[in-house]
């Protein structure tokens, strides 16, 4: 057994996160095991852009609330010490709200025989992170406001 020296933070990309997002790898031990965990860590108003995971992911808020957006318009909020599943293939998107920092584990698996990690595609617009169906749901959903720029 050895401990671990951990990596550097990681700036999240721009051609996969709006606004400022930073990720601390805290496992991808070697073969066979598939084991994957990041802490990402969103500042407020930031987000992923569109992508689906090969394998799925499983994701638990510890700081703030999440949004999370499926391609049907609507966004969920996930508060802290609930975990959300998003299944094999399917579109969805991840940030903090407009007015507050947000942290969640991500949590998948990675390797041969496996589906990609992760497949992207288009930046998230300011209509899709307002959740253009939220005032359709009972109990609301996300916040229609957000004043500031991503
Ligand atoms: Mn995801």
């Amino acid at each position: 057994m050895e401990i671990l020296v951990n990596p550097p933070t990681v700036k999240g990309p721009a051609e996969w996160f709006t606004g400022d997002v930073w990720f601390d790898v805290v496992a991808a031990p070697p073969a066979p095991s598939r084991l994957r965990v990041n802490v990402v860590r969103f500042a407020p108003g930031s987000c992923t852009f569109w992508h689906r995971h090969g394998s799925g992911q499983m994701l638990r808020v510890t700081e703030g609330t999440a949004r999370v957006g499926a391609r049907d318009g609507t966004v969920i909020e996930v508060h802290p010490g609930e975990s959300l599943w998003t299944p094999p293939g399917e579109w969805h998107w991840h940030g903090a709200g407009p007015e507050s920092f947000m942290t969640h584990l991500a949590m998948w698996e990675s390797g041969d025989g496996l589906a990609p990690d992760a497949e992207w595609a288009e930046r998230v617009s300011e209509e899709q992170y307002r959740g253009a169906r939220s005032d359709d749901r009972p109990g609301g959903g996300a916040s229609p406001e957000r004043e500031t720029s991503r």
